[in-house]
């Protein structure tokens, strides 16, 4: 009988299938990516229905794991490398070398574009990230160097800085990147903030762009000898582009125009403020959300306007470092993006990051990274605060695939005393 009910479900399945009318294929022009570039940005945004259900809330995902870089950077690489080309300062296949002190993602991004654009890649890393971002840097042919994990900014950028020079980069100042104006300033000192009215596009409306600033933009100094190149993507103004100009865009075509808020942790700050600045410009009612992991001063920074008290925390843990299992987010200098775009913040936990990460494989077959989880805690909670039917979209930065050896590590998650319970977030859904 098993077998005749299943003959006669096929039967049904196979006759509904016939029901289609076949679609003609219509051979117009080319489908052809143009190389591994061309599949950079354009990512869907994908409905979280484990989420969007239980809460009501639309759960918005923009795939940036999709990425041929495998996260969100790849579009900043392209941005600084197609800017710098742009400016005569980088040349293909002249043995130039892209130099940039990054926690992972942005060295592979460059990596990956600087390979398919004819660039040599040197990434200066924390010693204390995932060991796998390490390997796909060098299976790209980039060169890694290590430095102590004591900042999460100043040590790695500094070096990547130096090296830059040591391979014939010119310090310069005072190179726009998009050909308008901008002030351009000295690095802020850690417990500063700056806001400068910069003008970044012809028609923008000044009081909402934030402050990037240019201070150290390497020029060549021979056009015909290798050269490095500094990224600097805590300081480059094409960081905030690729969002404002690519992420943010997408988001609003995506969503037809219909979104209540958005939702993103802040690394160098490019992405919340290229895409926030760009959607509050273009929705003015949108909400732009933080989402912060311990240990990390933004939340109190958008919260109280204090920073993190670093001389307070000197001797209990060393100076900028934040403490957590998400890689990528959370901050303890100043740095170049206005806050000012920003509403409002969530802090959220390892445990609940962990917890939101195993969950969405459970319920989704999603299998994102630290910083995705954490971004899609800091939904639910604002969720909560929203009328049925609002919408919220978040970045989807990378997969779980970089984050094995740590986030997605039982061992290392146990040795950390870092519990995985995904009822964690039944409770936080039904709350
Ligand atoms: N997620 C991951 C995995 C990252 O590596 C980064 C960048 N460090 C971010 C999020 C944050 O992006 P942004 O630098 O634009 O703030």
């Amino acid at each position: 009988s098993t077998s005749a009910a299943w003959y006669f479900q096929d039967w049904r399945r196979r006759k509904a299938i016939k029901r289609i009318p076949p679609r003609p294929i219509e051979l117009r022009s080319d489908e052809i990516v143009p190389g591994v570039i061309g599949l950079i940005g354009n990512t869907p945004l994908i409905r979280i229905n484990s989420l969007s259900d239980a809460l009501g809330v639309e759960i918005l995902g923009k795939a940036e794991y999709l990425n041929p870089g495998g996260s969100v950077k790849d579009r900043v690489a392209l941005q600084i490398i197609e800017d710098a080309e742009a400016q005569g300062l980088l040349h293909p296949n002249t043995g130039s070398v892209l130099f940039e002190g990054t926690v992972g993602s942005t060295g592979i991004s460059l990596a990956t574009v600087g390979r398919a654009k004819g660039y040599e890649c040197c990434i200066i890393m924390p010693d204390d990230v995932a060991i796998e971002k390490v390997q796909v840097l060098e299976k790209l042919g980039a060169k890694v160097e290590r430095v102590r994990p004591a900042s999460i900014v100043d040590e790695k950028q500094n070096l990547a800085r130096k090296r830059a020079l040591e391979f014939g980069a010119t310090e310069l100042t005072n190179i726009p990147a998009h050909g308008d104006e901008l002030a351009i300033s000295t690095q802020a000192e850690p417990s500063e903030v700056e806001h400068t009215t910069d003008t970044v596009g012809d028609d923008e409306d000044t009081s909402l762009i934030p402050h990037i600033s240019l201070p150290q933009i390497l020029r060549p100094a021979l056009e015909t000898k290798p050269r490095g190149f500094f990224a600097d993507q805590f300081e480059n103004e094409s960081n905030f582009h690729a969002h404002y100009k690519g992420t943010g865009p997408e988001i609003l075509r995506q969503t037809s125009g219909r979104l209540d808020a958005f939702v993103s942790g802040a690394g160098t700050g490019g992405t919340v403020a290229g895409t926030g600045k760009f959607l509050k410009k273009a929705l003015p009612d949108v909400k732009v959300v933080l989402s912060d992991p311990e240990g990390s001063g933004l939340y109190n920074k958008v919260k109280f306007n204090v920073m993190f008290d670093l001389k307070e925390s000197e001797g209990k843990k060393r100076r900028h470092q934040v403490d957590t299992v998400v890689e990528g987010i959370g901050i303890n200098r100043n740095f170049s993006l206005g806050l000012d775009i920003i509403d409002d913040a969530y802090r959220v936990s390892d445990t609940e990051a962990v917890a939101m990460s195993r969950y969405l494989v459970q319920h989704d077959g999603l299998y994102l990274g630290s910083s995705s989880a954490c971004n899609l805690v800091a939904c639910v909670r604002l969720a909560k605060t929203l009328s049925r039917g609002s919408r919220i979209a978040t970045i989807l930065c990378d997969s779980g695939a970089r984050h094995q050896s740590k986030f997605w590590s039982d061992e290392y998650l146990q040795a950390h005393d870092i519990p995985i319970d995904t009822t964690i977030i039944d409770q936080l859904l039904a709350s």
